[in-house]
Formats: structure tokens, C-alpha cells, sequence
């Protein structure tokens, strides 16, 4: 079968028609700036500028989805709170938008045409749409309200909040979860899907009962919005989700994009019957430090683990792709997923077993529950005085720094799997694993986060 666009391919693998191939889409965030050339700062306060990079980035590599994404903190941004971009590398979050849980009362929910820039993401996301959404499914980045809660009064004292004072808690989710609202219909105003990703709703942050209490019915409602505007939503969580499959379900997500932390068979098992699955290619580990030799194992595991999953399997990133991945290592994805073809036979996969073992990197080597090899957290706050903000703010935001875990082979000290560090223990939480402070065992998030596939992948 001649290769398909990935609407077509969408539209037949729904209709149960059979495809050319599994849809696949390694989760592409600020590698956009390299396919074109700029700065990763640039793509953040330029909406044409980020466009075209997702525009040709999809055009290199020839992917299933495009995401409208610079970081996880707009809607934070667009209430208040202060974000960090430095020059060439993802924007972090500097400063909350309240240092008091007194002050939650004073928040409002954005206005995504107006506050942050939150209307160059939407003026991108139309372009997008103009230039290619006849082929391929735009989508537009939107955080979930429980990390958007995180990110306007910090990751510390959410935390506290949550253990001490449960309805301050839900009242900061629920202006988070409107603001979410805002932006799911803008973006849908504007002909796209929102692309939902929550990464503090991880079970390496939170415990199963706090997902379910604070962030599980702000899901449920986004979820049951979009499907009302007729699209269906891909849920991304980073990190350790096992304990939550059941309830990520129970938000009412068409699929679950899982990170590289996840078992695929497991999931296939537990889930498969209900949701589409995605994922979960190690995005620092093999996409970015391996070889196209890897990567093309990788995706052998991956198919042959999910391949068969009842509701459906997209090849992905287990995350987004730190910014420095190398462009054969993409290429290497897709190539991998065209020779597997469709409909999957497992004899088309003879590598899997074979070279099992043998590749450096390959995640029959790399234990799921270990960290990467040879990485050193780094505080994400370089203390570099071309920050903005006094010495006394970053102090502060030092606090909630999220770390991130340098890969350090690239360039770029800030690839993928991050950390929320200097955090209170939350008793009873992680049960296993790392450290005794729930905000301690690896987030994994990047801020170059997926978002996950939108319509036209699920
Ligand atoms: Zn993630």
C-alpha cells in the first residue's frame, strides 16, 4: 500500500480498513527549532516562527501528529506566574503566580486570547492548520489542571495543601481546571484538538488517592468537554502510572500515552480492552543517546509487547524528545515502523529476540524502574545572571526548581526527564523506589513535554 497521510491513515485504522502502517509519533517539542534553525526561544514568542518549525519538522520526518508546544508553563503564565526562557534551551518555571496559599483566592482564570502567550500558541496553531491540517491532525499542548495548580502556588506547597488543607487544594485545581476549559474551546474554536498532558498527576509525584481526589474529577471534566465538542483525547502522564491505569480510564480519555517507566504488555493487559495505547520508546535513552540501530529495536519491543493491543497501538516517545535528539534517531522510528507494517505480524519482528541483549541502551538492557545511565541531576537554575528576577526570587523558586536529569552526551544540558526537587515526604508515598519524598522520585517530566497525539492518533 502507497504510504497514506496520516489523516487518511487514521480515518481507515478507525473504520477497522486497514493502513500501510502503525501510526507513529515520536513526540517532537523544541527538536522543531533544530529542523529550521532558530533559537528554542524564539519558537516561544514567535507564533509563525513556531509554525513553521512544527510544520517542517513534520515535513522531515513525516509523522502522524503535530503539536503546537514550547513548554508545560503557558497557562500558568497566562495566571501569574513567571517563566524563564533562556536563549536556546526550554523555559522553565521561575516563579509561581502566589507565594501564599492565602492568596488563591486573588487567581483568575486566563483569557487564552489575551494573557501570556497563550494567543501566539493559538495564532501558531491556525497556521499550522492552514499549511498542513488537511493531512495530518494539528494538536495544541494543554496542561492539565492539576499541574497548572502546581505551577501557580508551587510544587511544596500544593503538596501541603493536599495533607493539610484539602479545600484550599481543590479550590486552586478548580481555577486551574478553568482555565483549561478556556483554552480546550479556543483551541477548538481555532479547528485543532487539545493535547493533554499532566505531568504532576504522576504516580512517581502523587499517590493513587491524591490523583484520584485532586486531580482525576478536573480530568474527568475536561475530558467529557472535549468529547462534547465531538474530538477525542489522548491523556499523557509522564513518569510511573501503573497505579493509575484504572482511573486514567475512568477520566474518559480514548488513549493513554504512557511514559517509558510503563510496561506496554502490562498496560495491553490491563487496559487494552478499553483504551488505545502510546508509547514508549526511551526518549533519552535511545532516542536521544542510542543509534538507529536502537531506536529500530526499541520500536521492535515496543510492537511486539502492544502491537495487538485490542483498541489499538501508536508508536511513540515514552516522553518528548529532548531538544538535541538526533535526526537519524527520528528518521530511524519511522523507518522502523514501515518495515513492521500493517497488519502487525509478530514474524515481522525477528529482531526483537535476537538482539536482545546485544544493543547498548536497548531497554532489555536498561532496567524500566532505573534511572539513565551516567545522568546527574542539575538544578534546572544555572544561577547565570541573565535571569530577570533578583537573586531573593530565583532563592525562592529554587525551591520548587524542577531538576532536570542531563543525558549530557548532546550538547543540551536539558533533555528530557525532569525532577521536582527540595520537597516535603508525603507519608505512605512512593511506597517502593526511590527516596522517601514524594516529589523526590522522578517526575519525569520534561518541560520540552509531548502532549501526546490528538484526534487523528487515537
Ligand atoms: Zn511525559
Amino acid at each position: 500500500m502507497a504510504e497514506l497521510t496520516p489523516n487518511e491513515r487514521a480515518r481507515r485504522l478507525a473504520a477497522g480498513a486497514g493502513a500501510d502502517r502503525l501510526p507513529c509519533v515520536p513526540i517532537v517539542g523544541n527538536t522543531a527549532a533544530r529542523v529550521i534553525g532558530c533559537r528554542v526561544r524564539e519558537l516561544r514568542y514567535d507564533a509563525a516562527l513556531l509554525a513553521n518549525a512544527q510544520v517542517a519538522a513534520y515535513r522531515e520526518f513525516g509523522y502522524d501528529n503535530i503539536r503546537i508546544f514550547t513548554d508545560l508553563y503557558t497557562s500558568a503564565e497566562a495566571m501569574g506566574a513567571k517563566v524563564y526562557a533562556p536563549a536556546d534551551e526550554t523555559a522553565y518555571l521561575a516563579l509561581p503566580a502566589i507565594q501564599e496559599p492565602g492568596q488563591i483566592d486573588t487567581l483568575r482564570p486566563a483569557d487564552p486570547q489575551r494573557d501570556g502567550i497563550l494567543p501566539l500558541q493559538l495564532e501558531a496553531l491556525r497556521r499550522a492548520l492552514d499549511a498542513v491540517g488537511d493531512e495530518v491532525p494539528v494538536t495544541a499542548a494543554l496542561t492539565g489542571p492539576f499541574t497548572v495548580a502546581s505551577f501557580l502556588v508551587g510544587a511544596e506547597t500544593l503538596t501541603r495543601l493536599v495533607l493539610r488543607a484539602p479545600s484550599a487544594a481543590r479550590r486552586l485545581c478548580d481555577v486551574a481546571l478553568e482555565t483549561t476549559l478556556r483554552l480546550a474551546a479556543a483551541i477548538m474554536d481555532s479547528g485543532g484538538t487539545p493535547s493533554l498532558t499532566d505531568a504532576m498527576s504522576s504516580s512517581t509525584v502523587i499517590s493513587p488517592r491524591t490523583f484520584e481526589q485532586f486531580s482525576l474529577p478536573g480530568l474527568r471534566t475536561l475530558v467529557e468537554y472535549i468529547h462534547g465538542r465531538g474530538k477525542k483525547v489522548t491523556l499523557h502522564i509522564c513518569g510511573k502510572t501503573q497505579p493509575i491505569w484504572p482511573l486514567m480510564v475512568a477520566t474518559g480519555a480514548d488513549c493513554l500515552s504512557l511514559d517509558n517507566d510503563a510496561s506496554l504488555a502490562t498496560a495491553k493487559t490491563a487496559v487494552g480492552d478499553r483504551v488505545k495505547l502510546m508509547g514508549n520508546v526511551h526518549p533519552a535513552a535511545v532516542m536521544l543517546q542510542g543509534t538507529p540501530l536502537t531506536v529500530r529495536a526499541a520500536v521492535r519491543e515496543v510492537v511486539a509487547a502492544a502491537g495487538d493491543s485490542p483498541k489499538g497501538l501508536i508508536v511513540a516517545s515514552g516522553c518528548s524528545l529532548p531538544t538535541e535528539t538526533p535526526f537519524e534517531n527520528i528518521r530511524a522510528m519511522l523507518d522502523a515502523v514501515r518495515e513492521i507494517g500493517f497488519p502487525v505480524n509478530r514474524e515481522n519482528l525477528p529482531e526483537t529476540h535476537a538482539l536482545a541483549g546485544k544493543i547498548p541502551n536497548s531497554k532489555f538492557q536498561v532496567n524500566r524502574n532505573t534511572q539513565i545511565p551516567n545522568s546527574k541531576p542539575t538544578l534546572n537554575y544555572p544561577g547565570a545572571p541573565r535571569h530577570p528576577f533578583t537573586e531573593g526570587e530565583l532563592a525562592h523558586a529554587r525551591k520548587f526548581a524542577v531538576r532536570e536529569e542531563s543525558t549530557r552526551t548532546h550538547t543540551n544540558p536539558f533533555p528530557t526527564c525532569s525532577r521536582v526537587s527540595d520537597s516535603p515526604s508525603v507519608k505512605g508515598w512512593p511506597r517502593s523506589g526511590r527516596g522517601s519524598s514524594a516529589f523526590d522520585a522522578a517526575a519525569h517530566e520534561t518541560p520540552n513535554h509531548p502532549g501526546a497525539a490528538g484526534e487523528g492518533a487515537v
